[in-house]
């Protein structure tokens, strides 16, 4: 069938009433919560794009797996499922079950760093740094020029700059237990790496000998955007476009919360025995028995089955799509938003949308809290409110004031997705009257989560 419409690939048989509030009400719980969305009850929210993470509708099979998973301690039938299926997808000899994606990084991180050490990726996500850093390490962000701005056109922005990947082998290879890729970038933006890239990373890697991991949370989409890209992959299936991906790397980090189509879970795969048998010392310590690493039977079976359906290309071709018809109504209507769409997540340049609050009267939580006002919808700031604070307890504008629209999947449709380019619009309209915003409760680590706000007037 070769019609233009692309339909959600699934019909629906259980589903969840959204709550509908007026827009007084919207007025007190916002001020209730410190006009800090993060703190927001998610029942007075009517369409929450806070973030992609967990947030998916599982599979009427992934239900069904749930009902025959095995709950042993140890040796559980689910884990021997889990397992091979990571198995055939990564290549990778040990899976090692986990609660979440950061606990793979803390058990890997924990095992490899020494103080002093440097960790080379793209983009490192915010707790991939925050799990280096605490081990008295530094994360070094090495994307290529063009992840560095947001109106940038690349097909491959998440792609690693391989000039300075190899100036710091070079310079500080003894400082180096392994290069990070990640698939796709997070903190770029959801963008992809090419399998070009990835080649060209894993011979400097074999060059300078040292072991190829990837932050593989969202491996499907990456593999999707290659697929449509990447001059010679068309006729590829994604499943064996992220074969290939992860044959060029040495292990992974993966969070089962984005492309594990999961509520909760992650794994830590990886090919060396001596790193293998320390990490699982490690998530005895912390996580659990290796059969189960602080996952309940039927997670690793929801996990074993979302691996399978995440890389179908019906459910990736709507996926993308759906994300990029967001983006292409916003930019149609004139909002500026980090381009090309990535995979999860549409951006809005907030400081390009509201120039006249200052970075540090926050344009993202002005944007956020207009739009969550307006239409019930919550998005995420991604500017001076997250990045802001220094160690010094000073404050500096971020690079750039974002928020971010992050799409859950196979949960809305594409009448929410209409909605939500509608209410955009609309408070992009009225964007004058937006004012900016002050924080009145005192500075901490991670004040995003937990910070309150007072309106400016004015
Ligand atoms: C979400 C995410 C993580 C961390 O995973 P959690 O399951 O949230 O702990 C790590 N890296 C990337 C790229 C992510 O998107």
């Amino acid at each position: 069938m070769n019609f233009r419409t692309i339909i959600e690939p699934f019909r629906i048989k259980s589903v969840e009433a959204v709550k509908y509030t007026t827009r007084e009400e919207r007025e007190g719980r916002l001020a209730e919560a410190g006009y800090n969305v993060f703190l927001l009850h998610a029942e007075d929210v009517l369409i929450d794009l806070l973030t992609d993470s967990g947030t998916g509708a599982m599979s009427a099979a992934q239900w069904g797996a749930l009902m025959q998973a095995d709950e042993s301690y140890a040796g559980s039938r689910s884990y021997y499922r889990f397992r091979d299926v990571v198995r055939d997808l990564t290549g990778f000899r040990h899976i090692i079950p986990t609660h979440q994606g950061r606990a793979a990084e803390r058990i890997l991180f924990h095992t490899i760093l020494k103080p002093g050490m440097v960790v080379p990726n793209n983009n490192h996500f915010d707790t991939t740094r925050a799990n280096i850093e605490v081990e008295e390490c530094e994360a070094r962000d090495l994307v290529i020029a063009e992840g560095r701005v947001p109106s940038a056109v690349h097909p491959f922005k998440g792609n690693v700059d391989l000039d300075a990947l190899e100036r710091t082998l070079r310079d500080d290879g003894d400082r180096i237990p392994l290069v990070m890729v990640t698939v796709t970038n997070n903190s770029g933006g959801g963008q992809p790496v090419s399998l070009e890239n990835l080649r060209g990373v894993r011979a400097l890697c074999d060059q300078y000998r040292k072991p190829l991991f990837l932050d593989a949370c969202r491996f499907a989409e990456n593999a999707w955007f290659i697929k449509q890209r990447e001059p010679g992959q068309a006729s590829r299936t994604p499943k064996a476009i992220a074969q290939e991906m992860f044959s060029l790397a040495d292990g992974c980090t993966m969070s089962a919360k984005k492309d594990g189509m999961a509520n909760i879970g992650g794994f830590l795969a990886m090919n060396d025995d001596a790193w293998a048998e320390e990490a699982g010392t490690l998530l005895i310590l912390t996580e659990g028995f290796p059969t189960y690493g602080g996952l309940a039977g039927y997670d690793l079976e929801a996990i074993a089955r979302g691996l399978e359906e995440v890389v179908e290309e019906p459910y990736l071709r709507y996926r993308i799509r759906s994300t990029e018809y967001l983006g292409e109504k916003l930019q149609a209507g004139g909002v500026p938003i980090i381009q090309p769409p990535g995979g999860h997540a549409i951006y809005i340049d907030a400081r390009a949308l509201v120039p006249h609050v200052p970075p540090l009267e926050y344009p993202g939580i002005a944007l956020a809290n207009a739009l969550y006002l307006e239409a019930g919808i919550r998005g995420v700031e991604i500017g001076s409110v997250m990045f802001g604070l220094q160690r010094d307890g000073s404050e500096k504008a971020s690079a750039m004031e974002l928020v971010r629209l992050a799409i859950p999947r196979r949960v809305y449709t594409q009448s929410h997705i209409d909605y939500v380019a509608e209410a955009v619009l609309e408070v992009a309209r009225q964007r004058e009257a937006l004012r900016g915003y002050r924080i009145v409760t005192p500075p901490r680590p991670l004040r995003h989560f937990t910070a309150r706000f007072e309106r400016l007037e004015g």
